[in-house]
């Protein structure tokens, strides 16, 4: 563009140039977004100003998506915490089958949900939540996401993780590391400076509980144990308020008053996390005279048993970790829930400490992704090697079912580690690899990851042949296994990906789809690229009107060139692409003949015999 080849190549950054490392806190309930900003992390708000973007995916019968919307309607499919399927297997959900909005695929590696007359997986649904704050990132800050960390809970197996790394290729978010959330948490504050530390993350979310003791030894941060209830958190203090309620006025109740009872249930516990009282009045439901004034002790007896729950799971977690009270150097406090006086109370009591809530328990997880994002992508000055470890053992199945450990949990990674293996049967010539994870000795109770053949084996007899199988286990937590038959030579090896996940290729065919039906990401894209564009061109006018405006235009030319930058811009606030190409094309107009001027005047400096570099 003309107006571009005139433009001072000055110090300036174009704001196409901002590139930016995020952390994404991706969460059952809410998910939030942080990125450091002026070498301080800053958790990004919508333009309601709130943090927290419901994890909620609607999907309607056109096809339309509805993303990070409370708000129920009849006619919508809604997902909502749908980060309790993602990397499961239909057999995971046989004896507790969790609330579901439509029609369940059975499939034996994959949950596939029939939504109208697509079938989903709860990858494609968890995506549909990654786009979304990728888009709403993208246009906040004005620049392009270059990578992510993302959290998950520290004992999602890798399935699980693997799945949700999925979830972001799809969303077109490049994962730089998924990270543990009470890692996340302990380094929100800061303790990575300390060099050894144990530290309890105490995390109560909307639904579901988590514990996790961490040992954080010069950079590296192991998970001692971790424990908790994926059927626990603030909603299930919302529904006994409601129960209180219903019980109090001994009220008939449908489901629709139920769940306008619910969200006010949520009012009024939220009131109650900053205030001793509450006045409860069911006039707004059609109820006269029944209003009632509770207190927060009133409340705090209602969940009492609830919170009670959680600290005897943190008793066992402890325990787990062979760790006794008085070794815990920190306790943090981490979820929404934990804003509620009474949790907060009740922990500090039973531990005897204060714990470090000083950070919005919402905020802490987000704010230590977009830590370890910095990090990772060297921009924070901080010499900190923060390694990854395995969360669950890897190991192979051996005869009898039994598990048989390869690589321990809690190794920190690249790892790699081999064994000896040799055949059952007389002329046995194949031998089958059965990949696992988990913590248990029978292989049923742990994750299958992968199974492959050893082929070729020379017959011999039982026992004498020798297989070699080495499992390694990249940076990027890619597990590469192989089988090495030691008298041939010959050598098997597979690289390891989740069954649970997708393969690359079904990835692929996802994306496309992706991009043919995201019409909506597309008009997003060129409207930013509009807004990229024009702030370019008023960049480079502005600088070259600093420059020679004065002297190159008389007065009326100058305020023409000004006012139609001046139009630009305020075109970019109504954010309509058309309109702002309109103004971009009006202003390189009514700027030709000031370009041509320039160019002039620049050839006759030169001719003048002084360097062009002097006009940069
Ligand atoms: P998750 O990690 O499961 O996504 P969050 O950490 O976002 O969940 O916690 C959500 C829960 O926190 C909800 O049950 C919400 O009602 C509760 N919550 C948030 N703020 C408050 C508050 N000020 N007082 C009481 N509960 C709160
Ligand atoms: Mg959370």
């Amino acid at each position: 563009m003309a107006l571009l080849q005139i433009s001072e190549p000055g110090k300036t950054q174009a704001p196409h140039e901002k590139k930016f490392f995020i952390g994404i806190d991706l969460g059952t309930t809410n998910s939030l977004v942080a990125v450091i900003q002026n070498g301080s992390p800053t958790v990004l708000t919508d333009k309601g100003n709130k943090e927290l973007f419901p994890s909620v995916v609607q999907y309607k019968e056109d096809g339309t998506v509805i993303i990070c919307n409370e708000s129920n309607q009849e006619d919508l499919i809604t997902f909502r915490s749908i980060k309790r399927f993602i990397g499961k297997n239909t057999k995971d959900f046989q004896k507790n089958k969790p609330y579901l909005p439509c029609k369940f695929i059975p499939d034996e590696n994959i949950i596939k949900f029939e939504v109208f007359d697509k079938v989903l997986t709860p990858i494609e649904i968890s995506s549909e939540i990654l786009k979304y704050l990728k888009n709403f990132t993208e246009e906040k800050l004005n620049g392009e996401i270059i990578g992510c960390v993302i959290t998950v809970p520290a004992y999602f197996d890798d399935a699980q993780r693997q799945a949700t790394k999925d979830a972001a290729n799809l969303s077109g978010l490049k994962v730089l590391r998924l990270l543990n959330e009470p890692t996340a948490a302990a380094l929100a504050y800061g303790l990575e400076a300390k060099k050894v530390s144990k530290v309890l993350v105490y995390d109560l979310g909307g639904g579901t509980f988590d514990v996790s003791v961490l040992d954080l030894n010069d950079g590296v941060f192991k998970v001692l144990a971790t424990g908790g209830n994926s059927s626990l958190g603030g909603d299930d203090f919302d529904n006994l308020i409601v129960k209180y309620i219903v019980e109090k006025f001994d009220l008939n109740v449908d489901n629709e008053l139920r769940n306008k009872l619910y969200l006010y249930a949520k009012e009024i516990k939220y009131h109650l996390s900053d205030n001793n009282e509450f006045t409860i009045d069911l006039n707004k439901f059609g109820f006269k005279e029944k209003k009632f004034i509770i207190t927060r002790e009133e409340f705090n007896r209602i969940i009492e048993s609830l919170v009670q729950d959680t600290l005897q799971i943190c008793r066992k977690v402890l325990s787990d970790s062979k760790l006794s009270f008085q070794d815990l150097d920190e306790i943090i406090l981490v979820g929404g829930s934990t804003r509620v006086p009474f949790v907060k109370e009740s922990v500090e009591i039973f531990f005897n400490k204060q714990t470090l809530s000083n950070i919005n328990p919402d905020n802490v997880v987000a704010i230590g992704a977009s830590i370890q994002a910095s990090i990772l992508a060297g921009d924070l000055d901080e010499d900190l090697l923060l390694l990854d470890v395995i969360p669950l053992s890897l190991g192979i199945e051996t005869m009898g079912e039994i598990v048989e450990i390869i690589i321990p949990r809690n190794s920190t990674i690249p790892v790699s580690s081999s064994k000896e293996y040799t055949t059952f049967k007389d002329g046995q010539t194949s031998m089958s690899i059965h990949v696992v994870q988990g913590e248990r000795d029978i292989v049923s109770d742990c994750r299958s990851l992968a199974k492959f053949v050893v082929k070729d084996i020379p017959p011999m007899l039982a026992g004498s042949a020798r297989v070699k199988l080495e499992f390694q286990i990249d940076a990027d937590g890619i597990l590469n296994v192989s089988a090495t038959e030691t008298t041939t030579g010959k050598t098997t090896s597979i690289e390891v990906k989740p069954s649970y996940g997708l393969s690359d290729s079904q990835i692929e065919k996802m994306l496309k789809a992706s991009f043919e039906n995201a019409e909506e990401d597309i008009t997003n894209r060129l409207l930013r690229e509009s807004i990229v564009e024009a702030e370019r061109v008023i960049l480079s006018i502005n600088s070259a009107l600093k420059i020679d405006g004065k002297e190159l235009l008389d007065s009326r030319e100058f305020d023409e060139i000004c006012k139609a930058r001046d139009n630009l811009e305020q075109k970019i606030e109504q954010r309509e692409k058309d309109l702002i190409i309109s103004a971009i094309k009006n202003l390189e107009k009514v700027s030709e003949i000031y370009i041509s001027r320039r160019m002039n005047s620049n050839i006759q400096k030169i001719m003048k015999g002084t360097d062009i570099e002097e006009f940069k």
